[in-house]
Formats: structure tokens, sequence, C-alpha cells
């Protein structure tokens, strides 16, 4: 039995984050139990983007936040993000030009840099892409992608050498509750007396949740990604994109593009203990053809590697982090939407200060609570539909 100041569940990149930043607050021990390895869920799969453009200010400040601990990750915690600042282009469609200046015009009051660009601009930027189709483009000069392994492993060795205890092959099997109050929690290599339990399992949140009566409203789905090899190297953009004409977003990734597809798309609901973890032959063409609108070389690329990994969606796209009123000692950081890379950093910051102190000041995780889908609280994403 270890004796510790607070048990958290999954060794994500959200996992990862909130056991460095309780072990940093002052909570000599910490344990973080994952089921398998490390990452090996939503996070392993990631894009792993970093860009700053969101349409509610508390997802910008912590965005915004996030962006500096991944570029300066050494400093803030030690080790390395993996983080490349390419720049970013967000290519949209006439019809959410209006929502898009007004998101700018927000963005750039909270500190981003991100402006509207002319096609010149995008062509000096990078000459691989064509941007004639698009109604309106921003850029973000200072954004890009990190290596998601890479960074859950930095958190970790960060937390350990503050004296956090890493369990792996060891998934959770149980939590007591006594009184109303968590008291600790058994998993297949360890027992644990503990009077904080964080759950931040990601998709497999309702299989932690029913073990202390808490229900996520949460669906998962399966999201492939195909690496494309261009001809030559400079046929490959050295910059990070979404593009909501095309429905696809990108990054470099060596001499290659990693491709995935945005919004609108087909939900494919899965069982996460049992989904195909390779690409469909549909999906890598579709992806190349779209790729192509945007990067005309694509169009001649080798297809290397096609695999999926898992969303965790919540019924408005935001991620619900909180408290439980129910069962005291028990908090929640899941649902994050197939968005919940790039915000990590703040999450574990922000989430760690409520636990420690009783509240979070610089970000207002209130919003984020589970009581807002039953009171009708949900956030409403500029774009409409889904697009956070
Ligand atoms: C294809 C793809 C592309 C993406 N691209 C981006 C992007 O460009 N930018 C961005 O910001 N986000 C992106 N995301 C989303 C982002 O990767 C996820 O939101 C984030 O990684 C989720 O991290 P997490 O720590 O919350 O959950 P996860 O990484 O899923 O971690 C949960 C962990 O809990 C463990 N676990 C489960 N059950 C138990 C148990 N009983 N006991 C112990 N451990 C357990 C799991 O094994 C897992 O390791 C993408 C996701 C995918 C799949």
């Amino acid at each position: 039995m270890h004796n510790v100041d607070a048990v958290v569940i999954g060794a994500g990149i959200n996992g990862a984050s909130i056991a460095f930043n309780l072990a940093k607050r002052g909570c000599r021990t910490v344990a973080l139990v994952e089921r398998f390895t490390v990452a090996c869920g939503g996070t392993g799969k990631s894009a792993a983007i970093v860009r700053q453009h969101y349409s509610n200010q508390v997802l910008v400040k912590m965005v915004k936040r996030s962006r500096d601990v991944f570029e300066f990750f050494g400093d803030e915690v030690g080790g390395s993000a993996g983080f490349a600042k390419t720049g970013w282009f967000f290519f949209v469609p006439q019809e959410v030009v209006e929502g898009f200046k007004k998101n700018i015009q927000m963005q750039q009051q909270l500190g981003i840099r991100t402006s509207i660009v002319s096609k010149d601009e995008v062509r000096r930027i990078a000459p691989q892409i064509n941007p004639d189709d698009a109604a309106a483009i921003a850029y973000e000069p200072d954004s890009g992608y990190a290596d998601p392994y890479e960074s859950t492993v930095s958190y970790i060795q960060a937390a350990r050498a503050l004296g956090m205890k890493l369990f792996q092959s060891s998934p959770v099997r149980s939590i007591r509750v006594r009184n109303g109050k968590v008291d600790g929690v058994v998993s297949d290599k360890a027992e644990f007396s503990t009077p904080i339990v964080v759950n931040a399992s990601g998709p497999w949140a309702n299989v932690i949740g029913e073990m202390v009566g808490v229900t996520y409203p949460i669906q998962i789905t399966r999201e492939q990604e195909v690496l494309l090899r261009p001809q030559t190297p400079d046929e490959c953009p050295a910059v990070s994109v979404s593009d909501m004409c095309n429905a696809i977003y990108f990054h470099p990734f060596g001499r290659e593009l990693l491709v995935g597809r945005g919004f609108p798309k087909k939900y494919e609901e899965v069982d996460p203990d049992n989904y195909r973890e390779g690409s469909d032959p549909d999906f890598v063409e579709e992806a190349v053809e779209r790729t192509a609108n945007r990067v005309p070389a694509m169009a001649h690329a080798l297809i290397l590697k096609g695999y999926s990994g898992l969303y965790d969606v919540t019924p408005d796209w935001h991620p619900i982090i909180c408290a439980h009123k129910e069962v005291e000692g028990f908090y929640t950081a899941v649902g994050f939407s197939g968005h919940g890379f790039k915000l990590a950093p703040s999450v574990g910051e922000s989430l760690s200060e409520l636990i420690v102190t009783g509240k979070s000041a610089a970000i207002d995780l209130s919003v984020f609570d589970i009581e807002r889908f039953a009171a009708g609280r949900l956030f409403q994403a500029a774009y409409g539909g889904n697009r956070a």
C-alpha cells in the first residue's frame, strides 16, 4: 500500500502535465498510474499542432500560455517538447469570414500574434501552397507543432525528478470512496491510499467514472491520419496548416507531410478497446486529393503510412475539467474532443492550482464543469457545429 497525496489516472499528455504540476505545487507524493505505456492513447497518435485560433477567450488564454510552455519547455518544465515553430496558416471559406475576423480581433486583444494575410504573402512564405480558393487566410508566426511522445516523456521525467512515481502496465480497477470522499485506488500493480484522484483517462473516462458513479457525456470516434512523401523535399511546405476550405490539416514531418481530416466529416463511433488502427483506402485517396488542392505537388506524393487514433468528444466539443461535488477529492480532465494536446500545459497548471488551493486564478475553469451539459450552458463555436 502506497500512501500518496494524489493519484493521476492516465499517462497521456494531460495526465503527465497534471502530475508534473501537482508535484511542482508541493504535492510530495504523486502517483501517475497508466494502464499500458506512456502516451499510448490519443496522445501517441496526435498531430500535435499548436495553433492559437479559438473562438472563446478562455481557450485563447489557455493555448497562449501552453504555446509559451511548449516553446520554452526546457526552462518551464525540463527536457524538450520537440516544438517546431513553423508558423501556421488558417484557410477559410466565405461563409465564416465574419466570425473569423471577430476571432482574430479577439485573439489580438489577448496578445496573440495573428493577422489576416494576402495570398501573395502566403506564396512568399510557402511557395508550395496554392491559396487561390480561400476567402480569407490567417497567419500565426509563433505557432507550429510539437512531438507528442517527447512532450509527455519530458513532463514525466521532470515530475519524477520532483518525486512523482510512475506505474505502467497497471490498469486502475477500482476507486475506494468512504463517507463521500475519495479514499484509495486499486490497480493491477499497486494499491494507493489517497485523498485525491484525477481522471485523465481520455477515451476510457467512463470506465473510471463508473467506479465513483460519474457518467461523462462523451463519444469515442476513430480519427485517421496519413503520411505523404513528395517527389522532392522542397515540394513539402515548411508551415503548419488548418484548411477549412478542404477540410484538412497538415504539418511537415521530416521529409513528409502529416495530413488529417478536418470538419465537416463523418463520425465513426468506436469501442476504444477494439477499433481498426490502420487507415481506410478511401480515406487515404481523399486525403491526397484534398491535400493536392492546397499543395499541388502532393498529387504525386507517395503514401508512406496511414493510421487511426481516438477522440473523446463531448456534446459541445470542449473538455470537461472540474471537481465533483458528489465525491470529494475526485477531479476530471477528459473529453478533449480532438484538440487537447495544445491545451495540456495550461490544463496541468490550472487544475493543479484548483486541487491544491481550491481555486484557479488565471483560468476560470468553472466554464468546463460537467454540470454545464444538464444546465444547457454549452459552448457555442463561432464557426457552427463542432468547430471549436
Ligand atoms: C489523429 C489525432 C490527431 C490529433 N491532432 C491534434 C492536434 O493537432 N492538436 C491538438 O491539440 N490535439 C490533437 N489531437 C487531440 C489530442 O491528441 C488529445 O486531445 C490529447 O492527446 C488527449 O490526451 P489525454 O492525456 O487527455 O488522453 P490520452 O492520450 O488518451 O491518455 C489517456 C491515458 O489513460 C490511460 N488509461 C485508460 N484507462 C486506464 C485505466 N483504467 N488505468 C490506467 N490508465 C488508463 C490510457 O492508456 C491512456 O494512456 C489529435 C488526436 C488524434 C487522435
